[in-house]
């Protein structure tokens, strides 16, 4: 993703579009691109330095680490800002500060109902286990009882 200086005009410059994956090679780790990602942002030139900043999207298949399912997530940066020195060249590369947010970003211990969207089968497997225990505790009691 890169922008050319000479592009941006003094009161900045709006962007907004699609990109490809910037993490590529998460993919062995079961991150995986599912759309490219989608960028808002505004940047701009001022003494010498570029400063950027608004939102960034990546959907991404991410695998549960309740059930072992692959579930869609979509990594947000809702606050992308980047202000970095312009060191000569006439191009800058946003990707690798945005590859950055997005990394930041990306849940370490990633579960599929963690957005309220569905229920984890890892969570109904416990709360099963859980029930049949009650039932077989009461069962005990029951028979206990018959007992006296
Ligand atoms: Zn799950």
């Amino acid at each position: 993703m890169k922008v050319h200086l000479r592009q941006i005009p003094p009161d900045g410059l709006h962007l907004e579009g699609e990109e490809d994956c910037l993490i590529p090679d998460l993919e062995s780790e079961g991150v995986r691109c599912v759309a490219p990602m989608q960028y808002n942002i505004d940047i701009g030139v001022s003494e010498g330095s570029l400063w950027a900043n608004g939102s960034l999207n990546q959907p991404v298949e991410l695998t549960c680490v309740g059930c072992l399912e692959k579930f869609v997530h979509d990594i947000k940066v809702p606050a992308f800002a980047l202000h970095t020195e312009l060191l000569g060249p006439e191009t800058v590369d946003l990707g690798p500060f945005m590859r950055e947010d997005i990394l930041l970003n990306l849940p370490a211990h990633p579960r599929c109902d963690r957005e309220g969207g569905r229920v984890c089968k890892a969570t109904v497997a416990i709360a099963a286990a859980a029930e049949t225990k009650r039932k077989s505790d009461w069962s005990a009691l029951d028979k206990l009882k018959l007992k006296k």
